[in-house]
C-alpha cells in the first residue's frame, strides 16, 4: 500500500516535469480535436497536428459559460483554455458605425496595442509558451505576426526569432520587431517559404506561434465575442484571408455563442482575397474542395499575400458551415477602399485590412454586415502616395482656406 503511494508520488512528480517541458496540462477544462478525422487528445501545448491523419486541431473548452469580465481578451476567461495571462490590452476595440453603407459596421483590429488582430492570439499563445516552459517562441510573418509577436515575448520576457520573406515585409511591421527586441531572419522567397522553415526548424528548438497553433487561435475567437457583446450577431462577417487562421477563429467563437444560445442566427462568414493571391476564392468558384494553390502570390496587400493558407480546411469548412462565401478583390479595389475608409470614415487602414471593406462595397449584402478591418494604416506607409499637388508651400495657406 505505501508503496504504491511513493510510486504515485514520483509519477506525479516526472509527470509534472515532462509536461511542463513537452506538453502541458490543463487538467480537463479542455481538449483537442482533429477537424479532418474527429479523433480527440488530451490537451497538450505541443501537439499542433493529429498524429493519426496530419489534420489541423482545434481546442475544445469544456464547461464554457458566459460571464464577460475585465479588459482584453482575459475578459472571456471563462470560454478560454486558460483563465489570465499575459495581456497588453489587447481587444476592446472600435465597432464604427459606417458612412459607406447602410447597415455596415467596421471592427477596427489596428487599434490593437501592436496594431493588428494578432494581439489577440499572441495573448494566448505567449501565454502558453510560458506555461510549456519554452524559452524561445518563432514565427514566420508577412510582417504582422512578427510586430506582435516580439512585443508579447518581450513582455513576457521570452526570446522571439521571426523567419520574414525579404523584400515583402512593410515598413512599419518590420521597425516594431526590431524595436521589440526580436532576431530578424530573411530567407529569399515569399511568406508560404518562410513557414516551411518555421514548421520545418523552428518548431524543433522554440515555441511556434504561427495560426497552425489551435491555442492562439483561442485568442483570436474573441472577436466574435466582441461584436456580439456590442451588436449581438450580425448577418455576414467580412474578413481579410491570408493563412486563414482569422476566418476559422472567428467563425469558432460565433459557434460556441450558438452553442450557448446566444446567437440564435449564426452569421454567414465572407472570405476576401486579393485576385493574385486567391487560393481559396478561386477553389471555391471552381467549386473544388481542397484549395488552388499558387506558388507565386501578388498583391498590394502584403498581409495576405500567401499562395498556400495553412488553415484552408478550417476556413473552408467555416465558409460552408455558416453558408458564406469566398470572393476576391483587386489591387485597385483596395486601394479605392483605404482611401474611402480613411476619407469618410476616419479609418486607417493598411491594404489588406481594407479588402474587407472593399467586398463589402462591391458585394452591396442586405442585413447588418460586419467588416473587420485587419491591421493600421501606419503599418505600410509607403502604399500611400502623397503627390506634388496635395503639398503646399506656407505662403499659399490663406489662398487656400478663401477658397
Ligand atoms: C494576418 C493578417 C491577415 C490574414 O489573416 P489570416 O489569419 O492569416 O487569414 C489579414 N490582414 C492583416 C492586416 C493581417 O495582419
Ligand atoms: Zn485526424
Amino acid at each position: 500500500m505505501r508503496g504504491c503511494y511513493v510510486f504515485a508520488y514520483i509519477e506525479k512528480i516526472i509527470k509534472s516535469c515532462f509536461l511542463n517541458r513537452y506538453g502541458g496540462d490543463f487538467g480537463d477544462s479542455s481538449y483537442l480535436r482533429c477537424v479532418n478525422c474527429g479523433a480527440v487528445y488530451a490537451s497538450n501545448f505541443r501537439l499542433y497536428r493529429c498524429p493519426k491523419c496530419g489534420g489541423l486541431l482545434d481546442v475544445v473548452v469544456r464547461d464554457k459559460y458566459w460571464a464577460p469580465k475585465g479588459r482584453g481578451v482575459w475578459r472571456y476567461a471563462s470560454m478560454l483554455p486558460l483563465k489570465n495571462g499575459v495581456s497588453l490590452g489587447e481587444g476592446m476595440t472600435p465597432l464604427v458605425k459606417s458612412n459607406l453603407g447602410e447597415n455596415l459596421y467596421i471592427k477596427f483590429e489596428g487599434a490593437n496595442p501592436t496594431g493588428s488582430f494578432k494581439d489577440r492570439g499572441m495573448a494566448l499563445g505567449v501565454t502558453i509558451a510560458k506555461e510549456s516552459g519554452a524559452s524561445k517562441v518563432v514565427v514566420a510573418s508577412t510582417g504582422n505576426t512578427a510586430a506582435s509577436a516580439a512585443a508579447y515575448a518581450a513582455r513576457a520576457g521570452l526570446k522571439c526569432y521571426v523567419v520574414l520573406p525579404r523584400g515583402n515585409v512593410a515598413r512599419g511591421k518590420l521597425i516594431q520587431a526590431a524595436l521589440h527586441g526580436a532576431e530578424l531572419v530573411m530567407v529569399s522567397g515569399l511568406f508560404d517559404k518562410a513557414l516551411e522553415y518555421v514548421v520545418t526548424y523552428g518548431t524543433k528548438y522554440a515555441y511556434p506561434l504561427n495560426s497552425f497553433n489551435p491555442w492562439r487561435l483561442e485568442g483570436q475567437k474573441t472577436l466574435a465575442f466582441e461584436i456580439y457583446e456590442e451588436l449581438g450577431c450580425p448577418d455576414y462577417v467580412i474578413v481579410p484571408v491570408g493563412n486563414a487562421g482569422n476566418i476559422s477563429a472567428i467563425w469558432k467563437g460565433f459557434k460556441e455563442l450558438g452553442e450557448l444560445g446566444l446567437c440564435k442566427k449564426l452569421p454567414k462568414m465572407v472570405g476576401v482575397q486579393a485576385e493574385g493571391a486567391a487560393p481559396l476564392a478561386t477553389a471555391w468558384q471552381k467549386g473544388l474542395k481542397t484549395p488552388f494553390f499558387i506558388d507565386e502570390p501578388e498583391t498590394v496587400a502584403t498581409a495576405i499575400k500567401i499562395g498556400k493558407p495553412i488553415n484552408w480546411p478550417k476556413a473552408m469548412a467555416a465558409v460552408r458551415e455558416s453558408e458564406g462565401f469566398f470572393t476576391t478583390v483587386s489591387d485597385g479595389e483596395i486601394l479605392k477602399a483605404q482611401k474611402l475608409l480613411a476619407s469618410k470614415d476616419g479609418v486607417g487602414s493598411e491594404p489588406a485590412g481594407a479588402a474587407s471593406v472593399a467586398a463589402a462595397l462591391k458585394l452591396k449584402l442586405s442585413g447588418t454586415v460586419v467588416a473587420v478591418v485587419t491591421g493600421h494604416a501606419l503599418k505600410d506607409p509607403d502604399v500611400v502616395e502623397i503627390n506634388a499637388k496635395e503639398v503646399r508651400n506656407a505662403e499659399e495657406l490663406v489662398e487656400l482656406l478663401e477658397r
